[in-house]
């Protein structure tokens, strides 16, 4: 078979499937319609001549077949030469011809002609034909599906489609890829005690199989992004020495329906292979997000709805100790399908919240252990400052640092360092290019020394005041560092939190008597206030402590909240009580800033010539602020 193993595609050489197959595909076509190729070459004769020439003794020997009857001339035999094995060549010349119907009488006439004959043994069909007609077109459709995955894979990008019902999951082995423990995790206990009985059960199973205790399937770490779940999740597989399977719930969703399905069924079987482990879902809230909702596009839903059905048969199917736990994590557990969250399946839910100041404190140890500190350095100033800051934006604050200090050649990272990074990472990046004509200065600064004066009356934690323009929109800022972690907010601190906001814009009114567009954050931020102040916390005299508006995740701040359906008239007093809210900040601030313009002139001024107001420069001006 010499000629298809010429053409036999190299399943490396990708590039040349397709010049390949254009290749065989004219072979196989210049075969077909060209009968002179399938050699010898056979010229047809009418079966009376034949019968002449078997007479006449010219016919040396005869294949006969079923309707044709091939036959080769004396002459032309006693020009091939045998093979030593004896075997027949056939010669060039050949000729066919057709026998007349059911001819008894051509036996006879070979015997008493002593001519060869005899019946081909493969039905007479050249082999080359059999070939192709057998072998070819199973060849070329692999061929033709081959070479289109190569082009899919090549050209945009898409996965292979033989594998897209593969999980797309990482599996870790804490031996080899670098142990995570929980001595790497920080600052949440609670979560970590939690946990302690998985580790327990994947390290002595029996102790608890013995019982009869069941083990919790799937474990839901609820918390807000950064805080370390992930972490957490590794930590438990780190510390039983098992397998951890890492899998991204929107890794499961894919434009047709079922690959996702699929996936599932997928990870499940690499779970089982390699129990005990722990499979980590993150981001559940992609797949698991409750059925029915509205949806723009149908297709995407019906996926979805799939791949959350395979993933509930999946938890169902296994035996609850058959050492698979899986862990999920998400920041949005109010949208979860409730059947996500039944007996069986994630019904242990394990809150990971910011940590307090003693947990920060806690983390900020952990990530400075490979950091070089300045002597004596107290990171506890740092966990004070730092409030409402999760585990990953710490990790982040202690890699500026050290990155601040190595670009400044220092031994080791100061507590400078770490100021500086956290000013940063509040306010953006420092930018020096962008530079303030004098009139724009002088605005910003009597603007700045505006909030410093209200805020200083209001809340007496200003820290300190720029008007180095800072990140996208900042042109000046003045940070406010609580000392402590705050859960409540008293009335009067919210009211005193919008009169601090409404002051620089304040300043500016009470020093050139008109206003600039540079507070329309300022503006934005004490009218959410307000508004919050109304319809959720029940601040208003007037309407009283009836929820306006539907509260929703407690972890993700920032999600606008959607208003109950009010009536015109409520909706209204809505509108009236914010503006008058609002309207009363307004008043108090200016009244704060005319009872201390002159403070505010001599604040404004060193501003200007120094750009930075803060320590104890700063203090003595504040503690000569009167109230009005
Ligand atoms: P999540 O999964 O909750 O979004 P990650 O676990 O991915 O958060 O956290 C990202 C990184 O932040 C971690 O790799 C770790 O360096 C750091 N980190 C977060 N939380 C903690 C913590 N509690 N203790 C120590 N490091 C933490
Ligand atoms: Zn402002």
């Amino acid at each position: 078979m010499q000629i298809e193993n010429d053409r036999y595609p190299n399943p490396q050489k990708q590039g040349n499937f397709g010049g390949c197959l254009l290749t065989i595909i004219m072979l196989f076509l210049f075969l077909g319609f060209f009968p002179l190729f399938n050699y010898p070459s056979k010229t047809e004769v009418p079966y009376s001549q034949f019968r002449n020439q078997v007479r006449e003794g010219k016919v040396g020997k005869v294949i006969v077949e079923e309707n044709k009857v091939e036959y080769f001339l004396k002459t032309d035999l006693n020009k091939t030469k045998k093979t030593k094995s004896g075997k027949f060549i056939p010669p060039d010349k050949a000729y066919v011809t057709v026998p007349l119907p059911k001819d008894q009488t051509l036996p006879k006439l070979l015997e008493d002609n002593k001519v060869e004959f005899g019946v081909r043994p493969d039905g007479g069909r050249n082999w080359i034909f059999t070939a192709f007609g057998w072998f070819i077109p199973p060849f070329l459709i692999f061929l033709i599906v081959v070479w289109f995955t190569n082009r899919v894979q090549s050209g945009g990008g898409a996965a292979n489609p033989l594998n897209a019902g593969k999980s797309k999951a990482r599996v870790y082995f804490g031996q080899t890829d670098g142990k995570v423990t929980f001595a790497d995790v920080a600052g949440i206990d609670e979560a970590k005690a939690e946990l302690q009985e998985i580790i327990d059960f994947l390290k002595n199973p029996d102790r608890y199989t013995q019982l009869g205790a069941k083990i919790p399937k799937g474990v839901l770490l609820v918390g807000p992004p950064g805080t370390g779940k992930t972490l957490l999740a590794k930590a438990v597989a780190g510390e039983a020495e098992v397998p951890f399977i890492n899998v991204s719930g929107s890794e499961f969703m894919e434009m047709f329906v079922g690959v996702g399905a699929a996936r599932v069924r997928d990870l499940f079987e690499q779970a089982k292979q390699l129990s005990p482990c722990i499979v980590f879902i993150d981001e559940l809230d992609a797949l698991g997000k409750s059925r029915g909702g509205s949806g723009v596009f149908a297709s995407s839903n019906e996926e979805r709805e799939q791949t959350l059905d395979q993933m509930l048969t999946q938890m169902d199917g296994f035996e609850a100790n058959a050492g698979i736990i899986i862990i999920a994590a998400t920041n949005r557990p109010e949208i979860l399908d409730k059947a996500l969250l039944r007996p069986g399946r994630f019904d242990r839910q394990v809150v990971v919240d910011r940590p307090d100041k003693l947990g920060r404190l806690a983390v900020l140890q952990v990530h400075t252990q490979a950091i070089k500190l300045e002597e004596n350095i107290d990171l506890s100033v740092i966990a004070g400052r730092t409030p409402g800051f999760a585990g990953a934006d710490l990790a982040n604050l202690v890699n500026e640092a050290a990155l601040l200090a190595a670009r400044n050649h220092r031994e080791a990272v100061t507590l400078a360092d770490f100021n500086e990074a956290l000013e940063r990472v509040v306010a953006g990046l420092e930018k020096k290019s962008r530079i303030l004509n004098q009139v724009e200065k002088k605005i910003v600064a009597y603007h700045e020394c505006g909030h410093a004066i209200v805020g200083a009356l209001m809340s007496g934690q200003v820290e300190k005041i720029s008007i180095v323009p800072r990140g996208v929109g900042a042109l000046g800022y003045t940070l406010q560092l609580p000392e402590e972690d705050r859960f409540l907010m008293l009335e009067s601190e919210v009211r005193g939190r919008i009169t601090t906001l409404l002051g620089g814009r304040s300043a500016e009114e009470v020093v050139f008597g008109q206003v600039s567009t540079g507070a329309s954050d300022d503006i934005q931020k004490a009218t959410d206030l307000a508004e919050q102040a109304v319809t959720m916390y029940g601040m208003s005299q007037n309407l009283g402590p009836i929820a306006l508006e539907k509260a929703q995740s407690s972890f993700l701040d920032g999600s606008p909240n959607s208003r109950r359906p009010v009536s015109s008239v409520v909706a209204a007093a809505i509108d009236r009580e914010v503006r008058e809210m609002i309207h009363n900040a307004h008043q108090q601030a200016i009244l704060i800033l005319k009872a201390n313009r002159d403070l505010l002139e001599e604040m404004a001024e060193y501003l200007l010539e120094q750009e930075v107001l803060e320590g104890d420069v700063l203090y003595s001006y504040l503690n000569r602020v009167q109230a009005p």
